[in-house]
């Protein structure tokens, strides 16, 4: 008898396909993945004060980021929203979309069925912790402290856990002041830093591989 554990891993994978749909689609996305890739991770209630969608403010500007074939990246996104709140599942649905979208395939995945299985693989197997919550709605933002103990560097509006976890060396932070009132442009501008330091700071630093093939100033500092 195969053992329940052996199950559930074969599961994983189907139920991934069989939201894919179109057979090529999945080969394609499936051609894109590399674990050598820098690849980040988001994953979490999609409670709206989150920001899931955050990412996604610029697809264009996305692409790029993306898909430079020099330094290639990836995204995992995964997670559920309450069945009663709209907003959350609409966030869901739209980052399904986008992850289809020919650009994006196997760039920005979703992973259904966010459970503490799955959240225990991507804490600990993901290059960055991506959060992006709305100041300062963040309790604690608990995956994060779970990325952090396992190595992964957290980049974080500095919110909840962050706000006090965050060191310089730690990995990186968006500041806890607000610009705005309003807070459409809020999150223009902090969709903006995102991209800016993804591409100025954060995917250089990955990619200054050494000759033994990994960075050498790719590492976390704790407290
Ligand atoms: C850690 C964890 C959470 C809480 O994480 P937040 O970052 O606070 O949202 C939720 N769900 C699962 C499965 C977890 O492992």
């Amino acid at each position: 008898m195969e053992h329940p554990h052996e199950l559930e891993a074969q599961d994983d994978g189907l139920d991934w396909m069989k939201t894919q749909g179109d057979p090529a689609r999945i080969v394609r996305a499936l051609n894109e993945m590399n674990p050598n890739n820098l690849i980040i991770g988001f994953g979490r209630r999609f409670a709206t004060y989150k920001r899931a969608h955050l990412l996604f403010t610029d697809l264009e500007r996305l692409d790029k980021l993306v898909n430079n074939p020099n330094y290639p990246v990836q995204f995992l996104f995964t997670g559920k929203a309450h069945p009663a709140d709209g907003g959350g599942q609409g966030l869901i649905k739209r980052i399904i979309e986008i992850s289809r979208m020919p650009q994006f395939l196997g760039k920005i995945i979703f992973l259904e069925n966010y459970d503490m299985r799955l959240a225990k693989r991507l804490v600990s197997g993901v290059d960055i912790w991506l959060n992006t919550p709305t100041r300062p709605l963040e309790a604690s933002g608990t995956s994060g402290e779970k990325a952090q103990m396992n190595g992964v560097l957290n980049f974080s509006v500095k919110d909840g856990w962050w706000y006090e976890g965050y060191v310089e060396g730690a990995g990186w932070a968006l500041t806890e002041k607000r610009t705005y009132e309003n807070q459409a442009h809020q999150d223009q501008l902090d969709a903006a830093t995102i991209y800016t330091m993804l591409e100025n700071e954060i995917i250089p630093l990955y990619y200054a591989k050494n000759s033994k093939g990994y960075s050498p100033e790719w590492r976390t500092t704790t407290r």
